[in-house]
């Protein structure tokens, strides 16, 4: 793997330097087809999860393709009204916010989907014509041994399922107008049958509410991070889902949109990240390849002991070597331990995958870094998407104090 569209890894590294983020469209052209054709009911809505890329050119091509957006802040609300989205294409799921915000976004018109009681019954007295969505967690347990966890009882997340009977009796007083129902856990969909049978209690809580427009399945859409890794079967997920759906649309009387909000499987196979080795380091133990970036720039093998798989495009056909792949930054910032990997020597570019979701949008400037440059590969053309920065960045918005 060392070209997109015919366009270099090392040409593109020549051009814009590194450390470089570099996504394909047509992987995320790909994504949305598959997801779109795998299910089958009248209105599929797609709604990206802004927080995985929020590069508005990748906002703007994902409308194009027909996306929604799925927003957890009023600044993403803003990026996305930026990017050409109607405030009717943009979905609101706070958690934890001042209630402030959720009137901002009332205000500009997007749907709205409350996770918490109070918020829900504060809105309901101030603004009574706003249409709500209801963010439940459903606590599931789902066949004999086999636990899913959709929604941890002890999750900050949604509204419990065992709550209902205050949400209904609060819906009833204040006749509030509830549009859609939620659920969002998180935890990845590895079982579409399990899957399935955890929507089963949302279609309960759903009887009770007779005007709904929507219900809202949110992620967990897992995609491969290596060859022969689990992932969400998502063709096996679609037509499962679709006959529930669709039975339960007949006898709930109408149909409702089916909604799905991914992020990771949009866009995380469509990214690729690459950095340029600094130093080869071996001590007793352990060969380093120390490059030029660190968890500043990808902090989610850090953060959450996610696998990116590694290779180097200076060297494809080189002999592998165990490596310990390592930042700059001064923590230890470790991206991969004992892989194997084409030889390394200094200067060699290294390309990371899966480097689409929660990577740029995560990055900071720890140690005072310039975050990278972006990157994208579209009809077979390369766009910059985003410079890389420069100290203007650094002192952007400190003041110089009279001291
Ligand atoms: C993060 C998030 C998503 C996207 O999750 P992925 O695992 O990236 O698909 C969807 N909906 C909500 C509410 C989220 O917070």
């Amino acid at each position: 793997m060392n070209s997109i569209q015919g366009i270099s890894f090392l040409d593109l590294v020549d051009r814009y330097g590194t450390p470089l983020y570099v996504y394909d469209a047509d992987i995320i052209k790909r994504q949305v087809d598959r997801l779109n054709n795998a299910f089958h009911v009248p209105h599929l809505g797609i709604h990206f999860a802004c927080k995985a890329l929020n590069n508005i050119n990748i906002l703007k091509l994902l409308r194009e393709w027909g996306c929604g957006l799925d927003t957890v802040s009023i600044q993403e609300i803003w990026l996305g009204l930026e990017a050409g989205y109607k405030a009717s294409e943009i979905i609101y799921t706070p958690n934890c916010v001042g209630v402030d915000e959720i009137e901002m976004a009332i205000k500009l018109g997007v749907q709205v989907n409350i996770d918490h009681i109070e918020t829900l019954e504060y809105i309901g007295s101030h603004y009574p014509d706003t249409k709500i969505c209801i963010r439940i967690n459903p606590h599931v347990m789902a066949g004999g041994n086999e636990k899913i966890s959709v929604g941890h009882i002890d999750s900050k997340f949604g509204i419990s399922i065992y709550q209902m009977p205050l949400v209904l009796r609060l819906v009833q007083a204040l006749k509030l107008k509830i549009n859609g129902l939620h659920m969002h856990t998180g935890s990845d969909i590895l079982d579409p049958g399990v899957f399935t049978l955890a929507s089963e209690i949302l279609f309960d809580a759903a009887r009770k509410f007779p005007d709904l427009e929507f219900i809202d399945f949110g992620s967990g859409l897992k995609v491969p991070y290596k060859v022969d890794d689990v992932s969400t079967d998502v063709e096996e997920l679609g037509e499962l889902l679709s006959k529930s759906f669709n039975e339960f649309c007949k006898e709930y009387g109408r149909e409702l949109k089916l909604y799905f909000e991914p992020g990771k499987f949009l866009v995380s196979q469509s990214g690729y990240f690459l950095v340029k080795t600094n130093v080869i380091k071996q001590t007793p133990s352990t060969v380093f390849a120390g490059v030029d970036s660190g968890l500043n720039h990808l902090i989610r093998p850090m953060f959450y002991g996610s696998y990116h798989s590694i290779e180097n495009i200076s060297n494809e056909t080189g002999r592998p070597r165990i490596y310990n792949v390592v930042g700059y930054i001064c923590e230890t910032d470790t991206f991969a331990s004992n892989r194997a990997i084409s030889e390394i020597h200094p200067g060699d570019i290294l390309c990371f995958k899966n480097a689409g979701a929660y990577c740029y949008s995560m990055s900071s400037n720890y140690n005072s870094r310039f975050r990278p440059a972006e990157v994208l590969i579209h009809n077979s053309k390369d766009y910059l998407i985003r410079k890389r920065e420069t100290m203007d960045d650094l002192l952007r918005n400190q003041i110089i104090a009279d001291l």
